[in-house]
């Protein structure tokens, strides 16, 4: 009878799983007593030190992500959404693939390396409005919206429309935050020279920082150079500036302020996963609590490393920062103790001094820490890509790495915007009080229902001014006529309260109005009793618009 295998799962293709697996399958050697298998959401590694220069193309979209199955050859990679942890009956339970059936995976021992996300609870506005900068996808979509905005900035004539959509705002001055918008504001200032209707000057590229200088974890001689470096590089720098929130057409700054932009980037707060958050175990600030052999206390056979770990070094009794250089030296202790265990051997607590600290400031310079000594500019930049080079886990992905920067100093910047989005049928925005939803001769979108807050429809009548036509709450819904009948908007929308609406676009819209008969024969009436009132009290129907969409599906019923 075969001999039963030990089943090894770690969860998290980051550097704290990737890691963990391939220390594993040196120490195992292909021992065919162990199995070891990976679950990641995506099939691929991010190499997040290098994910800014994405940004500005320097270097290419796919050379920042190594291929998981290249990586751990011999470990089974399920590419898969962890969605729960059965720790009593040792099942982990995944998301469903191409047939709509979760599947369970069972394990003798767990490794959960799913790192953390950023938050955007609490802070109104930025679910909708805002980008996180954490993963691949987050860099490619960020590139591509820069261009996007420079290509609607080049052909806008609106002032103020211009003005938000040559702002580029960035929050957090931590590492990702200053290493973003370096990279951002190199790339639109130089891709800017290829656009002739935009003037170097109109670029306004802001980085807003809650504390009094950025980089708090550098020491403050490199922290100030770098800020000045930036600074004199163009980039705005707002300090002791909280972010409190978003609309389409703004970032709002906590106190009351706001600055017009459509690009606006969050890098801040760091918050546990949805899974961690889930888990009946002990967490200090939403991280896992794990003992100095990296084993999940009360929980044997569980073990846990990275940023998603709360793990205190035997050395300084000091929790371990969110970083790779940690996640990697977690996953090499972590593998061994958990062999040993296995053997029957002893284990080896976490201790690692961290060599040093580096954060690239975009256009070859950089500020760096390593082993004390303090370099800045020029040297520490070419230190920065020599040491992140040496890191990359694949020689293939080094090798292109090393081609993209040397053609990078070589070419000009590349200013080619994918179009790899298909744009959201059905979207959420944010407005607060007082902003435009659409203006009147705008041509007809979008179709919008209220979730919350109260928009007024206003008409401007030359001579005249303006005229409330009528006000809608949550439920009601706007916007369809113009959809309807292919006509520009006759009024204008304007919030009278914040607001979060649920908006549909034209194609969704039109489906849904050619295939739901009840929703045919809803906005058929509204239309019919817009015009009828046109005709009747010779006014506008569109308060007619403003009809609660329950209230109108059950007079159809
Ligand atoms: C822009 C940026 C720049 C950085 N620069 C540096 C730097 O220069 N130096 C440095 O040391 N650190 C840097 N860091 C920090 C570093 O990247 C993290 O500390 C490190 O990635 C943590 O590794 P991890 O394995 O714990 O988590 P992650 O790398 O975040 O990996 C988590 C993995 O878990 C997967 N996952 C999450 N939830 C689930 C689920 N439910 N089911 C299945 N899979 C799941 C994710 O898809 C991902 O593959 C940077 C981070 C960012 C965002």
């Amino acid at each position: 009878m075969p001999q039963k295998k030990t089943k090894i799962l770690i969860i998290g293709g980051g550097f704290g799983g990737v890691y963990t697996a391939m220390t594993l399958e040196k120490l195992l050697k292909g021992d065919p007593s162990f199995e070891v298998s990976l679950i990641s959401k995506e099939n691929y590694m991010v190499f997040q030190p290098m994910l800014p220069e994405v940004i500005s193309g320097s270097i290419g979209i796919l050379d920042t992500i190594a291929p998981i199955r290249r990586l751990c050859p011999k470990t089974n990679l399920y590419t898969r959404e962890v969605e729960s942890i059965d720790f009593t009956n040792r099942i982990v339970t995944t998301s469903s693939g191409v047939r709509p059936r979760p599947s369970q995976i069972e394990y003798d021992h767990l490794v959960i390396a799913v790192g953390n996300i950023t938050s955007f609870v609490g802070q109104s506005g930025l679910a909708e409005h805002a980008l996180p900068f954490k993963y691949h996808g987050d860099a490619l979509v960020l590139r591509n919206r820069a261009i996007h905005f420079l290509e609607e900035a080049d052909i806008e004539s609106d002032p103020e429309l211009r003005r938000a959509l040559l702002t580029f705002v960035v929050a957090g001055g931590g590492f990702s935050g200053v290493e973003a918008v370096a990279e951002l504001n190199d790339f639109v200032r130089a891709a800017a020279h290829s656009f002739r209707r935009i003037k170097a000057a109109e670029i306004r590229v802001i980085l807003l920082h809650a504390g009094p200088l950025i980089l708090p974890e550098l020491p403050e001689d490199l922290a100030q150079f770098a800020q000045k470096r930036l600074q004199r590089r163009g980039v705005e720098i707002r300090l002791s500036t909280r972010l409190a929130g978003a609309t389409a057409e703004s970032a709002l700054i906590e106190g009351g302020d706001r600055i017009p932009t459509k690009t606006l980037v969050s890098t801040v707060p760091a918050a546990p996963n949805a899974l961690v958050a889930s888990l009946q175990c002990k967490k200090e600030r939403g991280r896992i609590v794990v003992n100095k052999f990296l084993e999940v206390l009360d929980r044997p056979g569980v073990w846990a490393l990275g940023d998603c770990a709360w793990v205190v070094d035997q050395n300084t009794w000091q929790p371990c920062p969110p970083t790779a250089q940690h996640a990697i030296r977690e996953a090499t202790c972590l593998a061994k103790n958990l062999v040993a265990g296995l053997r029957g051997q002893p284990k080896q607590g976490f201790a690692f001094k961290a060599r040093g600290k580096l954060a690239s400031l975009g256009h070859r310079s950089a500020v760096a820490d390593i082993f004390g000594l303090k370099l800045s500019g020029f040297i520490a930049w070419l230190l920065w890509r020599a040491i992140y080079l040496m890191k990359m886990p694949d020689f293939d992905r080094k090798f292109r790495v090393l081609t993209d920067w040397i053609l990078d100093l070589l070419l000009p910047q590349d200013i080619v915007q994918l179009k790899i989005e298909r744009s959201a049928s059905f979207g959420r925005e944010h407005f607060e009080p007082r902003e435009i939803i659409f203006r009147q001769g705008d041509c007809g979108d979008r179709l919008y229902i209220i979730i919350d807050g109260e928009v007024e429809i206003v008409k401007q009548e030359s001579g005249s001014g303006e005229q409330v036509l009528g006000r809608v709450g949550p439920g009601g819904c706007f916007g369809e006529m113009a959809l309807v009948n292919d006509n520009p908007r006759m009024a204008t929308a304007r919030t009278v309260s914040r607001v979060n609406l649920l908006s549909v676009d034209r194609d969704a819209f039109a489906a849904l109005f050619a295939y739901h008969p009840p929703l045919r024969l809803m906005f058929q009436q509204l239309i019919e009793e817009r015009v009828r009132g046109r005709a009747v009290e010779g006014k506008s129907a569109l308060i007619e618009e403003t009809k609660p969409l329950g209230r109108s599906q059950t007079t159809m019923s």
